[in-house]
């Protein structure tokens, strides 16, 4: 049997991924190999994890030689790796106060405690609500799916508590006329991933942060997807000059390599926690505040936010150049967009396969959005290969 087949089959793997059926086991800058040795462009980077790219060398370097020293001391100590990286997030993002974690999931919910402290101490609120949009994606506990509208996500997990409002996404009316009494903050996504790349309307995040500034809200962004480079900026709420009171980092703060979150917020928000009211056993260990600290350090060096602009605006000039009725749409910001199939044509799922043939991996978000989003450090040439074979893949189904 080979090891395929295994994976495939193997009753003791719980069925909450549908994994395309091939069996990776090395990685290297934009490119993963299977176990037969055959090289893949990787299009997906682990859903924006792998920005810096698979096994990048100063990465790497970090990780085995701080592991080697010193990597999970507990936050019970003081250790001499932290403090630089909540320093560093501070001042890349303009706020005051880092609290690392794991996982994106983890921030959010560090985020959704902070902001209903704040609404009970600072405003008086007795149940602070927070405004989300629909469509979010923003983790997977039974808090976060609890005000997700995607049945998948929350169907048959509660019950669940409540304190949050949906809105639709993009529209400052409806968020306005929502602002209810008990509203402490607004929380939203800059791009929603998860929904198929759904990029808001220009002016809409600004317009939130004037609209919780005339309603004395906060305005948490979730940036574990958009953030760090993903969209053409470090974050993308400096697209619109927007200063939000937190923000929620994930996913490539971990160099591809970790999982490393943080919630970064204006300090009278992060004054909200004190000794005892939040932690993790993981969350800013020694090893992961150094990979984190290098992860932010590579990509400034090597001008991955630059980069992530300059290719992804080719990216998205290509791919708004298919002329294919099978390609409904095409979303993105930076290296990261969406390419709606056309049902009639073929499934997301379909068309994934097809490029995995081809040595293209990349995966559907949202039924039929396919889903492409490189490492950062992937060369034009190989980006460009890759999106060969997705417009040859488009004509193959449309013949
Ligand atoms: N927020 C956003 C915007 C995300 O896209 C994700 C993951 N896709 C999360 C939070 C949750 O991150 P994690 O899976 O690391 O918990």
């Amino acid at each position: 049997m080979n090891a395929n087949v295994k994976s495939v089959d193997n009753p003791h793997r719980a069925r909450n991924y549908a994994p395309l059926p091939i069996t990776l086991s090395r990685g290297e800058g934009a490119f993963l190999f299977d176990v037969n040795g055959r090289r893949y462009v990787d299009m997906m980077s682990a859903y924006s994890a792998v920005s810096h790219g698979h096994a990048h060398p100063r990465i790497l370097k970090v990780l085995t030689e701080q592991a080697q020293r010193l990597a999970v001391p507990s936050r019970a100590y003081y250790d001499d790796r932290l403090d630089a990286f909540l320093t560093e997030l501070c001042n890349l993002t303009g706020l005051d106060v880092a609290l690392p974690m794991n996982t994106g999931a983890e921030a959010v919910e560090t985020a959704i405690k902070a902001a209903r402290r704040y609404g009970r101490r600072v405003r008086g609120l007795k149940s602070p609500e927070i405004i989300v949009a629909k469509g979010n994606f923003h983790g997977r506990t039974t808090t976060i799916v609890g005000f997700s509208s995607e049945p998948a996500y929350r169907d048959d997990f509660g019950p669940y508590g409540g304190g949050f409002r949906a809105v639709p996404y993009g529209d400052l009316a409806a968020t306005e006329a929502a602002i209810g009494p008990d509203t402490v903050a607004i929380m939203v996504e800059p791009v929603q991933g998860e929904a198929g790349v759904i990029v808001p309307p220009v002016g809409w995040l600004s317009g939130l942060r004037a609209l919780c500034d005339a309603r004395g809200l906060l305005l948490i962004v979730d940036e574990v997807q958009a953030g760090l480079g993903r969209t053409g900026a470090w974050f993308a709420f400096q697209h619109e000059n927007v200063k939000p009171d937190g923000v929620m980092l994930g996913k490539a703060l971990g160099g591809g390599v970790l999982p490393v979150s943080a919630f970064v917020g204006t300090r009278a928000l992060m004054d909200m926690f004190t000794p005892g009211s939040h932690g993790s056993t993981f969350g800013g260990n020694t090893l992961a505040a150094a990979v984190g600290l290098e992860a932010l350090h590579v990509m400034r060096d090597e001008k991955l936010v630059e980069r992530s602009a300059s290719l992804g605006e080719h990216m998205l000039r290509r791919l708004r150049n298919i002329d294919s009725p099978a390609l409904r749409d095409v979303r993105g910001k930076g290296l990261w967009a969406g390419a709606e199939i056309d049902p009639r044509y073929a499934t997301g799922r379909e068309v994934c396969e097809s490029l995995c043939d081809k040595g293209v991996l990349s995966t559907v978000t949202h039924h039929s959005v396919v889903r492409l989003s490189p490492p950062l450090v992937i060369a034009r040439e190989d980006l460009d290969w890759a999106l060969d074979r997705f417009e040859e893949t488009l004509a193959e189904f449309v013949e």
